[in-house]
Parts: C-alpha cells; sequence; structure tokens
C-alpha cells in the first residue's frame, strides 16, 4: 500500500513537472520579441535557435543577437526623460547603457567658448558634441562669445538652488525644479549665456547666435524647452538650455517641431518585431534606424545587431523602454 502511494505520488509529479516545462516555454516563447519573419521569409536568412545568455532559447533571425539589459538599464542613457514625472535615477547602475560621470568642462573643451568657472562639469559625451557646436558657431561668426553658466547639478546644489529662488520669488516660483527632477542631474544638459567684452547676457538666439539654434541638432543637442511647448514640457521657453539625446535623435525632434517626451512616446510604437523608425541624417547622408524593447524588470533581453563591425548604441528612456540606435 505504501509502495503504490509512493508510486502514484512519482507519477503525478512527474506529470507537473512536463505540464509546468511546457507552460513555462509556451509563456516565454510569447514573450520573447520574436524574429523579423519578413526579413527571414525574404530569404535573408533561416532563424536559429539563439540563446539570449540566460539560458533562454528563442528563435532571432540570423542577423541579431539578444544583449542581456538590467532594470537599471531604462534609467540610464542619453535619452532618459528627467521631468516632473520621471525623477533622476542617482543610484542607477546600468549593465549595457552608458551612466558617465561628469567632468571638469573647462579642462576638456575647445578655445572656441567660455565657461563660467573650473566647477562646471558635464559628461565627456556632452562636453565633446558641444565643442563641435561651439568651434562651427566661432567659424561662422568669427568670435568667442558664448558661455557655459550651468551644467551637472547634484541632489544637493539644485536643492540649495531652489532655496534660493524660492528666497527670491517666493514659494510658487517656476524657475528652479525640485531636486531629482531637474535635468541637470544628468549631466546631458547645459545652460549658455553670451559673452562679450566681458559682460554676460541672457541667450535668447537671436541675430549671430541663432546659428545655435539652427544648428545644435547636428551634433546631437536639441533645445530641450521650446516656445509654445510649454504644456507638454512643463517648462517655459528656455532658449539658453541644451540637452544631448544625440544623433539621429535630435536630427528627428528638430526636424519635426517635438518635444523629448513626444519623441519618447513616438519612439514606442516602434518595437523591434515591427517597423523600426529611420531617420536619415540629411547633411552627411548616413542613415540609421531605431527601435523599442519593452523592459522586462531585472532581465530583458534586447535584440540588437549580431555583425561585430555594426555600429549601434543602446540607451533607456524612463518611461519604461530600452532604445536600440543602428547606424546602417
Ligand atoms: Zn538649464
Amino acid at each position: 500500500m505504501r509502495k503504490n502511494s509512493g508510486g502514484f505520488v512519482y507519477v503525478l509529479i512527474t506529470c507537473l513537472v512536463f505540464l509546468n516545462v511546457f507552460v513555462y516555454s509556451k509563456i516565454i516563447t510569447n514573450h520573447i520579441p520574436e524574429a523579423n519573419y519578413e526579413k527571414a521569409e525574404s530569404g535573408a536568412g533561416n532563424a536559429v535557435e539563439t540563446d539570449d545568455g540566460g539560458g533562454r532559447a528563442n528563435t532571432l533571425d540570423e542577423n541579431h543577437k539578444y544583449i542581456n539589459a538590467a532594470d537599471a538599464d531604462v534609467k540610464s542613457g542619453n535619452l532618459i526623460l528627467v521631468n516632473a514625472s520621471y525623477p533622476y535615477d542617482f543610484d542607477a547602475s546600468p549593465s549595457v547603457s552608458p551612466k558617465e560621470d561628469p567632468v571638469s568642462v573647462y579642462y576638456n573643451k575647445t578655445d572656441s567658448y567660455f565657461v563660467k568657472d573650473i566647477n562646471v562639469s558635464l559628461n565627456p559625451t556632452t562636453i565633446t558634441a558641444f565643442n563641435g557646436l561651439m568651434d562651427a558657431f566661432y567659424e561662422k561668426v568669427g568670435k568667442k562669445c558664448v558661455i557655459i553658466t550651468q551644467g551637472h547639478r547634484t541632489y544637493d546644489e539644485q536643492k540649495e538652488m531652489l532655496d534660493l529662488k524660492v528666497a527670491q520669488y517666493g514659494e510658487d516660483q517656476k524657475v528652479a525644479q525640485k531636486p531629482g527632477f531637474s535635468e541637470h542631474h544628468t549631466g546631458y544638459a547645459l545652460d549658455i549665456s553670451t559673452y562679450e567684452n566681458q559682460i554676460m547676457g541672457t541667450f535668447t538666439g537671436e541675430d549671430d547666435y541663432a546659428f545655435v539654434h539652427e544648428n545644435a541638432h547636428k551634433y546631437g543637442f536639441i533645445l530641450r524647452y521650446p516656445e509654445e511647448k510649454e504644456d507638454v514640457t512643463g517648462i517655459s521657453y528656455e532658449p539658453w538650455h541644451l540637452r544631448y539625446v544625440g544623433i539621429p535623435h535630435s536630427i528627428y525632434i528638430y526636424e519635426n517641431g517635438i518635444t523629448l517626451e513626444e519623441y519618447i512616446k513616438l519612439l514606442s510604437l516602434y518595437p523591434f518585431e515591427s517597423g523600426h523608425l529611420k531617420i536619415q541624417d540629411k547633411d552627411t547622408g548616413e542613415e540609421y534606424e531605431v527601435y523599442s524593447v519593452k523592459s522586462e524588470g531585472k532581465a530583458t533581453p534586447v535584440p540588437v545587431p549580431k555583425d561585430e563591425n555594426a555600429v549601434y548604441s543602446v540607451s533607456g528612456e524612463k518611461a519604461g523602454n530600452i532604445i536600440v540606435t543602428i547606424q546602417k
């Protein structure tokens, strides 16, 4: 009797295990982004078994492989949205998207513009891109007349600034964001002023300075708080505040007159498995393809080009997706 009941339990457990494996594999198959079948069927290649490294086998077309993104990858990178709804994540330690440490602008800039003091810092990528924009501006107007006044800000620096503005304009001031909610925490945002004959002036982007607004996108920058977009950004027009998002995103945002908020929403409509957003840089002729991968939390398999020579980048956007940008 004991022996029989043991056998029954054994059979029952075996059945449950099989059922479990079947259900689990079904869930996974439905969950992982699927191969670009249009490509596979058109003869570009047969679907192959690919392991994403986390032990999850799945069919992915032969041009792609998976990399594993962590939860923090949604919160890092050049495309992250930081506004009243999306606070900056100071502790995020990403595994596939970059997290840069700000460095002094003074020691890394070219000679075509000024910086307020040696304490103004920005991410190395932001400085390199701004050097390019300012060198072009200097070449165009023939004078050194732009100064960076604000770069990266820590939580405490933002708090200090807020306290100062509240003392100056009262509790309902609209100049400074609450600590944690300023784009300046990212190291991708900067404020500029005009600086002529040692006199600092508000940067309005008029006359010669229009070059900056008209060409910033060619270097990866956007005017983050444009005119008449206050209802979207929550912040009134700031002609002096530039944000690095990188090429080709800056080009698309500029050419379509949208904000980062609107662009991030748009990218969510271009998942890996359907049509990708195609952007062309008309100046260089370079073509780009952009797609989004919905975060699955702690580990998200992100399809990227398999070709070792492929040029691509990965960034989070804070709203739940990981964005892959491929240079064709
Ligand atoms: Zn600013």
